[in-house]
């Protein structure tokens, strides 16, 4: 059979319908067209009763009247794919609809007082933790909002114990710390009865430390370095107070010389007094004779005792000059120890401080003179397992060992300084970032030949660094920032090598 065109069986099927006395509906000229055609009228879509059955659906919020509003949308479309996809929709809205059920005001209430719980904790914690405070508002957040159901509100609690065990302990060790370092301060001052310029350098240090975020290492570090300038200033003080005392003690001796002195020539002029009247009495020589006798006599103590004083005030005077050579060289010792507040008292290289400054000096001859500033970021690599398998004490010796190998490597222009534990920031003015680079890896080079000696045995240490060029305008801080993450990527890399910063 010959396959009919579409517009020929549409004419037969408008025939047919004339035919039969049929109305020319849709749906009569729709089933004309299958039988002409000979395939399969469509079963029609039952609009209506499915209608009938969306409007009885229960939409009693605006999710399920959303819900509702689907299906009769796939039932207009008299689409039966979708028809289903909503309705299953539907039935699953329903479902969690049920499920939830609103807490009840005394759930809520609970959960209020929680919430203010967790709000007045906050401030006694002190905790300079962003990523605590932002847990905090979440947990209060989801305790106070009714739609959160209990299992949600069970975990937003469990998480905000887990961080609230590591907040509490993290502030009980900084509590502790910061005591044991106002402890030391205070020791300090009173054993001292300290001067303003030795004061100054402590309190700078203690607010320095105490500045927020409060840091455990931080706090570690500068507690080492103010013992260690105590000390020095404790001995260099007790030596002070002592020749003070020796200047004291030759004054008293050399006013009391004086007041013998006196004493002396007093009695010697009332000598010389009386031989005058004897002389004017006198008649014969054989009166004069005693008296002369005697003023001869008084004449050699009087000599003997100026020679004494001269000899006793030149043995003071000379002793004076030694006093105050040594008055001198504790002024300078005590200069030192001040120069050491910008000096990591272990390895002798800049501290913190002493960095920042020298920082500061670098940035403005870079500036001025056009030139290049690179620095690099240091960080001994697996440093914690070298101090526990061989304890601190050679820990020590390896950072000295580090600074020691750094000073005969680095060009003298080069400042290298302590940035934290086994941390350290090198300075290298009017260098590019490769000549850096280099400069870096020399160092590496120059540890592997200077090997570090401990107990006859050799230990190697290696570092990583990240290496940056201080760009224009850039802060110190930011280029440290750029170091410090080149430095993570090096370790991240396999550590012992050099990254630039990007
Ligand atoms: P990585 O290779 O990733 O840098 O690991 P690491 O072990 O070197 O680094 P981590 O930060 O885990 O450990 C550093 C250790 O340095 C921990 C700390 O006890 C130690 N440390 C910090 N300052 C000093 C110090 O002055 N002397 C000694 N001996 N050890 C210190
Ligand atoms: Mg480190
Ligand atoms: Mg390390």
């Amino acid at each position: 059979m010959t396959e009919r065109k579409p517009a020929e069986i549409a004419r037969d099927a408008f025939k047919l319908i004339a035919e039969r006395k049929q109305l020319p509906s849709p749906e009569n000229y729709e089933a004309a067209y299958h039988e002409i055609a000979g395939t399969k009228a469509r079963a029609s879509f039952p609009d209506e009763a499915l209608r009938r059955v969306a409007l009885s659906l229960p939409a009693h919020d605006t999710e399920l009247a959303k819900a509702v509003a689907a299906v009769e949308s796939a039932i207009t479309q008299h689409n039966w794919a979708a028809f289903r996809n909503t309705l299953l929709d539907y039935v699953s809205k329903v479902e969690l609809h049920c499920s939830e059920q609103p807490p009840t005001k005394a759930t809520m209430d609970l959960r209020e007082q929680v919430a203010r719980l967790v709000e007045h904790a906050l401030p006694a914690l002190d905790a300079d933790d962003e990523r605590f405070a932002r847990q905090v508002a979440e947990v209060v957040q989801v305790l106070r909002n009714p739609s959160v159901d209990v299992a949600s509100v069970k975990q937003a609690i469990a998480n905000f114990n887990l961080r609230l065990s590591f907040v509490g302990e993290e502030q009980g060790a900084i509590r502790s710390t910061l005591l044991h370092l106002l402890n030391l301060v205070f020791e300090n001052i009173s054993a001292l009865g300290i001067e303003d310029r030795w004061l100054v350098g402590q309190v700078d240090a203690l607010m320095e430390a105490t500045k927020p975020p409060l840091n455990l290492k931080r706090l570690d570090d500068v507690k080492r370095k103010l013992q260690d300038v105590i000390a020095k200033q404790t001995e260099a003080k007790a030596r002070a107070i002592e020749v003070q005392a020796q200047v004291k003690f030759m004054l008293a001796t050399f006013i009391e010389r004086l007041s013998l002195m006196t004493d002396t020539t007093g009695d010697y002029r009332h000598e010389v007094e009386d031989f005058a009247k004897v002389l004017e009495d006198a008649t014969t020589l054989e009166e004069i004779g005693p008296a002369l006798q005697e003023v001869l006599s008084a004449t050699r103590i009087m000599e003997e005792s100026a020679r004494q004083t001269s000899s006793e005030l030149r043995h003071i005077r000379e002793r004076a000059i030694q006093a105050e050579e040594e008055i001198v060289k504790l002024q300078g010792e005590l200069d030192k120890a001040s120069v050491q507040a910008r000096l990591d008292p272990l390895t002798g290289a800049l501290n913190r401080r002493g960095l920042d400054e020298a920082f500061a000096r670098e940035v403005m001859a870079a500036r001025r003179k056009g030139s290049n500033l690179c620095l690099a970021m240091l960080d001994i690599d697996n440093f914690k397992l070298l101090n526990d398998t061989h304890g601190h004490k050679t820990g020590d010796a390896a950072l000295t060992h580090l600074v020691a190998v750094a000073r005969t490597s680095m060009r003298p222009q080069d400042t290298m300084a302590r940035y934290g534990g086994e941390e350290f920031v090198i300075l290298l003015p009017d260098t590019g970032i490769d000549h850096a680079v280099e400069a870096m890896q020399r160092l590496q080079r120059e540890l592997t030949k200077r090997f570090f000696l401990q107990d006859k045995q050799r230990l190697l240490i290696t570092f990583s660094a990240g290496v940056a060029l201080l760009e224009a305008n850039e802060t110190p801080e930011d280029a440290i920032k750029r170091a410090d993450h080149a430095m993570y990527l090096a370790k991240r890399a396999g550590k012992n090598r050099v990254f630039a910063a990007s």
